[in-house]
């Protein structure tokens, strides 16, 4: 892994005007409008922390940022980024900072990591399916274990474990720092999400099938039966009067 060191608040600030769409008249104008929204959202991404631990209320980074940038969600919402994210967030959008919204949770004071008690593991995969960024490894009753580096700290895999076996220490000062991970976190979680939606048009898919060929078992069966009635009808003349 090679964690990617570009400084994500040197970027310029996007052209907000630009993105007002009502005042554009022709599809180019549109398409331009369409641009300038995902340049918005790419620039107000690269200030998020990337842990996708889901305190903003959305399913991960991205996500906010999108809701940010078509003005659903205030810049105050994500506790991991605390006070520098507000700010890196007001800046970029011309806005005043404002206090962290308390329902959220608080800062944190300190980066975090899971570790797995491995004697006390079961191997119930349930940790595997809610983390974000594909920190955990292991397969159904086998022991798992965190890759530490990609931890992102986000938590969501303490309340889902039936034995309590997961804490969380100090990130030690010997793995990547929060911020050169930033990257590989964003890039894992959008991995997952591909990964996770395919599995979805997978499971439509299968669904689909069962269903119509269901409909094709019952429609053979009305057929079949149609035939009975005629042969039987056939065999047994209308008497006459
Ligand atoms: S780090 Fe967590 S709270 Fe902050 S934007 Fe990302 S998912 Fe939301
Ligand atoms: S291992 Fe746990 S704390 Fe770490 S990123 Fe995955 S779900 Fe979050
Ligand atoms: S949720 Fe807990 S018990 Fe289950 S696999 Fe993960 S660490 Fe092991």
């Amino acid at each position: 892994m090679k964690p990617q060191t570009d400084d994500p608040t040197s970027a310029q600030p996007p052209n907000i005007a630009s993105l007002d769409q009502s005042s554009c008249t022709s599809a180019d104008d549109l398409d331009r409008g369409a641009h300038a929204d995902l340049d918005l959202i790419e620039a107000i991404d690269s200030r998020l922390p990337q842990t996708q631990c889901a305190r903003c209320g959305y399913d991960g980074c991205r996500p906010y940022a999108t809701a940010i940038a078509a003005g659903r969600a205030e810049i105050n919402q994500c506790p991991p980024g605390g006070t520098a994210t507000i700010e890196g967030l007001a800046g970029l959008l011309h806005r005043q900072p404002m206090p962290l919204d308390p329902a959220r949770g608080a800062e944190p004071a300190q980066a975090v990591v899971a570790l797995i008690d491995e004697p006390l593991c079961i191997g119930c995969f349930k940790c595997v399916l809610v983390c974000p960024v594909d920190a955990i490894v292991g397969a159904p009753g086998l022991m798992h274990t965190v890759i530490a580096a990609d931890c992102s700290g986000c938590e969501l895999c303490l309340p889902v474990c039936p034995t309590d076996c997961i804490s969380l220490p100090v990130r030690a000062a010997t793995l990547p720092s929060p911020a050169a991970m930033a990257p590989r976190w964003r890039e894992l979680h959008r991995a997952r999400s591909i990964r996770l939606a395919d599995d979805r048009l997978l499971l439509d898919q299968q669904r689909q099938q069962r269903r119509s060929a269901a409909l094709q078992s019952q429609a053979a069966n009305v057929d079949i039966a149609a035939a009975i009635a005629r042969a039987r009808a056939r065999r047994s003349p209308p008497t006459s009067s």
